[in-house]
């Protein structure tokens, strides 16, 4: 499998840190307002991501921190007059149920700031004391001169990245300057060894991810927006603070979901809120409206397309009722398996082929539609068994569960008998003993155990 890198720009073959555990971080929202829909295309993008590692046999964590302290809040809260932090947890709850509706349920664990504050601070001290940062009245900086790779992911050279978003202060020694802790005299203030003030933006995440993750881990993704500075600043803290690269293997990040050409944001005023597309699109019609554009390329939301969607899902849908009623009356085996496996293998292969290809979607959709047309085609007149039939509905079961669309309620394939699994597993773990592998078949063991199966030896 491969994912195209944003750090190399090149397209490499996937290798985790581990033989089978991947760990994923994605930067979470700002909870200050509703999420729109250009945030969706970004989080059902790696939705599907960690689906589809998960297909391929890893165990994904899928970690995301939830911009709780941002100035941004701390406005918004002024202006309707309430707490920030009441206004914070509102809108993260209306994040999660956001998500929830559009199928987007990968995320192991969300991460808040505010509760971090401790290892932020931590991490912040590492700078101090290693020479990467430096105090003002006004805050603490990371010193970019003391990082020469500065710039390495968005490919910018130190001296073009003189602008940066923070507020100025006469005393920084760089222009391009970050600040790892603000100096504040009013509320939300949170105390710290420079006084009380408030975190800069990107330690946030760095101190997020060496809590749950170490120094290094495996995929780092975000919309495009973020490489710089976000990014680029994330990388400077945690390899400046751990003395290890990369901080991360792959960098992945999302085009942007524009309107009329113009990235979607809150900024431009040009948004759709989740919750307002919801109201009259489901969610799985969104999914397959973003699934339908590969992850990196830009997408232009339209009603136009939004329709496009709801039919396209909808062919699904009917080929895999018409498949569910064929099997209930098939024969057991016929002569015509042949052909429909061969037609199934052909689409299948494709299907994979594309996703293995950076989670090509477009094309794994494209490869699916074909499939669906063979298949319209020469059910005319042929009739394919009961077996052959159930191949092809675990098929769609599996690009169901990798797309995050929800057939469930439409189709079951029938169940494998529970018993059949458990003896394969008893089989395998007899092996293991054979070879004298205790810990893995005492891992077997106590797992069956949860499960409230006992094994006697
Ligand atoms: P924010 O809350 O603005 O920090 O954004 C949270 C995530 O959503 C980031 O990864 C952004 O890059 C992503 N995002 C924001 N706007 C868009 C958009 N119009 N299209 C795609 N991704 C977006």
């Amino acid at each position: 499998m491969n994912i195209y890198n944003t750090m190399t720009q090149e397209k490499e073959p996937f290798k985790a840190r581990h033989p089978v555990r991947v760990k994923l971080f994605v930067c979470g929202p700002t909870v200050y307002d509703d999420a729109h829909i250009g945030h969706a295309r970004t989080y059902i993008s790696f939705d599907m991501v960690k689906r589809y590692l998960e297909y391929k046999g890893y165990s994904v964590f899928y970690l995301q921190n939830i911009t709780d302290i941002d100035d941004k809040i701390i406005v918004r809260a002024e202006e309707l007059g309430v707490d920030p932090e009441k206004l914070a947890r509102k809108f993260e709850k209306r994040y999660q149920e956001d998500m929830e509706k559009l199928g987007v349920s990968g995320v192991n664990f969300h991460a808040r700031a505010t509760e971090h504050l401790d290892k932020i601070i931590t991490q912040i001290q590492t700078l101090l004391d290693k020479g990467f940062a430096y105090e003002t009245q006004k805050g603490v900086y990371f010193d970019e001169s003391q990082f020469p790779e500065y710039g390495k992911l968005s490919r910018r050279k130190l001296e073009d990245l003189n602008v940066h978003r923070i507020q100025q202060d006469e005393h920084k020694k760089n222009p391009g300057d970050f600040a790892l802790w603000k100096k504040r005299d009013h509320k939300p203030l949170w105390d710290s060894p420079w006084g009380p003030g408030r975190p800069g933006w990107h330690i946030e995440d760095t101190a997020i991810t060496e809590e749950y993750f170490g120094p290094q881990y495996d995929i780092h993704g975000g919309g495009l927006d973020l490489i710089f500075p976000h990014h680029e600043a994330e990388i400077a803290q945690m390899e400046s603070a751990s003395g290890k690269s990369p901080m991360v293997n792959f960098w992945m990040h999302t085009g942007f979901l524009n309107v009329s050409g113009e990235k979607m944001s809150k900024s431009l005023g040009n948004f759709i809120t989740i919750r307002d597309l919801l109201e009259n699109y489901p969610g799985e019609v969104f999914r397959f409206f973003v699934l339908s554009t590969h992850y990196r390329s830009p997408i232009d939301f339209s009603l136009k397309a939004l329709e496009q969607s709801t039919k396209s899902l909808e062919r699904i849908k009917t080929m895999v009722v018409k498949l569910q009623k064929l099997s209930l009356k098939a024969p057991l085996e016929g002569p015509d398996d042949v052909m429909f496996q061969d037609i199934l293998n052909e689409y299948q292969e494709e299907f994979f082929q594309h996703m293995d290809n950076d989670f090509n979607t477009p094309q794994a959709l494209a490869a699916v539609f074909n499939l669906i047309r063979q298949l319209n085609k020469s059910l005319e007149n042929k009739n394919p068994s009961q077996k052959t039939l159930n191949k092809i509905l675990r098929f769609f079961n599996d690009f169901a569960e990798i797309m995050g669309f929800q057939f469930k309620q439409i189709f079951t394939t029938p169940v494998t008998n529970p018993d059949d699994l458990l003896e394969i597993i008893l089989d395998i773990r007899e092996k293991l003993r054979q070879k004298k592998e205790w810990e893995l078949s005492d891992e077997i063991r106590s797992r069956l155990n949860n499960l409230d199966i006992e094994i006697q030896d």
